[in-house]
Formats: structure tokens, C-alpha cells, sequence
């Protein structure tokens, strides 16, 4: 149809010019993040539910909001360096100097206290929100936080299986998740699974700080050769040994990133609901009160 010819025109000349873009970085993945936001999602209690539903846009839910931050980390110039924070993997564990006060530690605790706040403008809790669930996520994931001067695995060019085009880090954002599991959905039963265990009853509670040194001791493990302990190298072809050592891994990461933002939501969220009722005058306070 000739008429359609300029409308098809633009859309493949603005399909051409997405593809041409390089793909941010998905820390994660999209199915890591989703699946783990649908986890917290089902955890959130009816007013942080009602409360996050109002916040975020019509019809978006939590697994769509996790996956903002990557998607728009272009157009928030400098907002690269909140998703991550690079601890040196000898280190004991993460220390704010590690962070200079512009990582993903300081910056999810930044958001968390827009997101409590229901005088902030709804936008910027808006905002807050997003990410709150992915800097939670990226948290969770140890190359996100352990670093042998390789920017977290980018730097350290491996295969896995027939991909020989990756690097560790990704094979930790997305390559281990898309060899064990089909899609999205595949995911998010693995981590509800893991979830239902006795053992995930330990998992929630903790600090960002505490989150982070979790990450770190499995950055250790992910920066070695399972079976020989050795060191991995640029050039090492990571197979069957590699995935099944460390897709668990992924899967408990993932889990405990989504139990531990169903809490960090539920108390942000119902602090700001409290915030707002309408503030009783103090009873029995004193007229002059003494100081
Ligand atoms: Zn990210």
C-alpha cells in the first residue's frame, strides 16, 4: 500500500536507529530483574501494594518499574555509577570510602528516603520508587560489588558454551540465567520455589551494607574455576562445571534481592502512608514544655 510508504518509512528509520544504539547495560538481565520484582511484588502488603500502584504509572506493575533504571540510565547523565560500587575482592568487606558517596549503597539509601517521604513531589517518588527495586537487585548481584580491577568482570573477556563473544560480567548479569532457564517465567518459579524454603526464612532482614558483603564473598567464588580454585582469565571458556557451580548462586541472589525489597518496600511505603494522615495534636503535652 503506497499510502502506508512514509509511515513504514519512519518507523524502520527509527527502528534502525534504536538497534544502532549500544544496549545499555541490563545488570541482571531483563528476566533476573522482573522475575525477582514479581517476587516482591506478591510479599507487599495490601497498603504498600495500593501504595506503589498509585505511584507508578497506569498499569505498570513492579517488574516493569525494575527494569526503568537501565532502560532511561542514558538520559540521567552520571547515573551509571549508582548501580554498582567496586569493592577490591580482597578486601574484608565494603566500607563507604569504597563508595565516595556516589554508588549504589548511598544512592539507594538517597532514594529510599525520597520514596518515605509523601511530602516529596509525586514524580520524584516516582522515580525513587524505580530505583529502589533495581539498585536493590543490582546490589544482589556480586560483580555489582566485587571487583579484581577488571570494572567488575567487563574487562575479563570469556566464553560460555558457544558465546565466546561475552565477558564475566555478563555471563553474571544474564548468560548464566539464559542458559538455565527457558523465559521470564521460568525464572520467577525458580525463585518463588526457593522462596517457600525453610531456609529463606533467614534471608530478610539486613542493611545495604550487609547485602553487599554478601555479594562480595560470592564475587570471590564467581573470579574462580570451580573444581581447581584457580583465578579465571581473559580467554577462559566456561561450560557445563562453571554454570551448574554457579547458577544457584544466581537463583539465591535473586530470591533474597526480592524478599529483602518486599520489606524495604512494605516499611518505606507505610512510612509515608503514616506521614500523611493527618497529624493528631500531642495529648497531654505541657503548654511550656521544659527543654
Ligand atoms: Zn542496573
Amino acid at each position: 500500500m503506497p499510502r502506508d510508504l512514509p509511515a513504514r518509512r519512519a518507523v524502520a528509520l527509527v527502528l534502525t536507529a534504536l538497534l544502532a544504539l549500544p544496549t545499555p547495560a541490563l545488570a541482571w538481565g531483563r528476566n533476573g530483574h522482573r522475575a525477582s520484582a514479581r517476587l516482591a511484588e506478591s510479599r507487599l502488603t495490601p497498603e504498600a501494594r495500593a501504595a506503589a500502584r498509585a505511584l507508578l504509572d497506569e498499569g505498570e506493575s513492579l517488574a516493569d518499574a525494575s527494569t526503568w533504571a537501565d532502560e532511561h540510565s542514558r538520559e540521567i547523565p552520571g547515573s551509571g555509577a549508582w548501580h554498582y560500587v567496586n569493592v577490591p575482592i580482597d578486601a574484608p568487606r565494603y566500607d563507604d570510602r569504597h563508595c565516595r558517596d556516589n554508588c549504589v549503597v548511598s544512592r539507594l539509601a538517597e532514594f529510599r528516603r525520597i520514596l518515605a517521604d509523601p511530602t516529596a513531589p509525586r514524580e520524584r517518588r516516582r522515580m525513587a520508587l524505580r530505583y529502589v527495586v533495581h539498585l536493590v537487585q543490582d546490589l544482589h548481584q556480586p560483580l555489582h560489588v566485587g571487583d579484581r580491577r577488571d570494572r567488575g568482570g567487563n574487562a575479563t573477556q570469556v566464553s560460555l558454551f558457544r558465546d565466546d563473544r561475552t565477558n564475566l560480567h555478563q555471563v553474571w548479569d544474564s548468560g548464566l540465567l539464559r542458559n538455565g532457564y527457558r523465559n521470564e517465567r521460568a525464572v520467577a518459579d525458580a525463585l518463588f520455589d526457593l522462596a517457600r524454603e525453610p531456609e529463606a526464612r533467614d534471608w530478610t532482614g539486613g542493611a545495604a551494607e550487609d547485602w553487599a558483603d554478601e555479594s562480595l564473598a560470592a564475587a570471590r567464588r564467581a573470579y574462580r574455576e570451580p573444581g581447581s580454585n584457580r583465578p579465571i582469565q581473559s580467554g577462559a571458556r566456561l561450560g557445563r562445571e562453571y554454570q551448574d557451580a554457579n547458577l544457584p548462586v544466581v537463583v539465591e541472589r535473586l530470591t533474597k534481592a526480592g524478599l529483602r525489597l518486599s520489606e524495604v518496600l512494605n516499611a518505606d511505603l507505610a512510612a509515608a502512608g503514616r506521614a500523611k494522615a493527618p497529624a493528631r495534636p500531642p495529648a497531654r503535652v505541657p503548654a511550656q514544655a521544659p527543654r
